[in-house]
């Protein structure tokens, strides 16, 4: 009797003792937590690509024990949108969520890490960036920077936007003031459009008002959420300027490095798991949001006629090529992007393309 209270006394110490020891603000381990602040690029739990970043930081809060603590910020609330690479480069904040796109007019060949008119899937940037050496391209593009890129996230095919009057030829996107980012923002400019560059949490006032004529976001799970439907007519697809866009998370190269090594695999780990993730959730989520779209707010679905389409892919490449010319670090992403694409579409022919097409 004696020895088993004895036992049972040890026990319930052991218990208390590594309950101490792992106590947040507590000796021992806890007492090195490392607290980070991670900003982004949309507003604060936006669905989709606002909840992913939190959905990273509970995993690294959770799997670490408590040793990386990591706060996340929406759009506006340390820094604005369009700052959120400035921020991680500099080290006033750790880490960034948000798309590569946006840095075009600092490096102009960073929308290839996000998304290219007419260019790769969602399957197949996860497959250029992580087994086709897309990825160490981007992190040498953004090395000089001290900042560290990893895939966060990726929307799926987006919406070619909305529109208040319908589009049949190319003479209709001439005047036309549209937001769109990226290189697709550059091919509607050839195309005879006004690109007009704007954060998620601009659009739909900017929408209503008429200061812009059109406006293309992601696709009807986050397009809903911001109620576009209420501020234009028709509903275009096919997504043309952005057939998939990944999202990023940008890391402080120095705040990296600066963590033992299972907590820098920590981060990297969680971040491959959310890049998964959200893909799974604007997979299921756009398909129900266009349903609801249609059905309950009667939005007049439209397609691009053909030979816009047509013109629009001349245009990407004609594009691609002239930027290429006089910029050698462009010109090896081009390369590889281009090549990774063919590659990938003989496969297709004779894979996922004959299925869907199949009788
Ligand atoms: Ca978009």
């Amino acid at each position: 009797m004696v020895r088993r209270c004895r036992q049972w006394l040890l026990g319930t110490l052991c218990v208390f003792t590594l309950a101490a020891c792992s106590e947040p603000g507590g000796e021992g381990e806890a007492a090195k937590a490392v607290e980070w602040k991670l900003v982004t690029s949309w507003p604060k739990g936006f669905p989709g690509m606002g909840v992913a970043p939190e959905r990273f930081a509970d995993t690294v809060n959770r799997l670490s024990n408590g040793r990386l603590v990591i706060r996340v910020y929406g759009a506006g609330e340390l820094v604005p949108s369009f700052d959120v690479f400035n921020a991680v480069s500099k080290g006033t904040v750790q880490m960034g969520h948000s798309a590569a796109f946006y840095w075009q007019e600092k490096i102009p060949a960073a929308p290839f890490f996000s998304s290219v008119p007419f260019g790769l899937s969602a399957q197949e940037m996860n497959a250029w960036l992580h087994y086709g050496g897309g990825l160490a391209l981007w992190q040498s593009l953004y090395e000089p920077y001290g900042v560290v890129p990893m895939a966060g996230g990726n929307t799926g095919a987006q919406m070619g936007g909305w529109f208040n009057k319908e589009i049949q030829t190319m003479d209709d996107l001439k005047g036309l003031k549209m937001r769109l980012p990226g290189y697709g923002a550059d091919v509607f400019k050839r195309a005879g459009g006004i690109p007009v560059s704007l954060s998620g949490g601009e659009l739909f006032t900017a929408l209503e008002t008429g200061a812009i004529d059109a406006a293309e976001w992601v696709g009807p799970y986050n397009d809903l959420a911001f109620g576009l439907h209420n501020a234009a007519k028709y509903y275009y697809y096919p997504g043309w300027q952005e057939p998939s866009t990944t999202l990023e998370f940008l890391v402080n190269q120095q705040a990296l490095q600066s963590l033992p090594d299972d907590l820098q695999q920590l981060v990297i780990t969680a971040a491959r798991a959310v890049n998964q993730d959200l893909l799974d959730e604007y997979t299921v989520k756009n398909m129900q949001a266009l349903d609801v779209l249609v059905r309950e707010h009667d939005v007049a679905l439209r397609r691009f006629p053909a030979p816009v389409l047509v013109e629009l892919q001349r245009l990407t490449r004609e594009l691609l090529v002239e930027i290429s010319e006089n910029d050698p670090v462009l010109a090896r992403i081009y390369a590889s992007y281009r090549q990774f694409q063919a590659d990938t579409q003989l496969y297709n022919r004779v894979s996922s393309g004959e299925i869907v097409n199949g009788d």
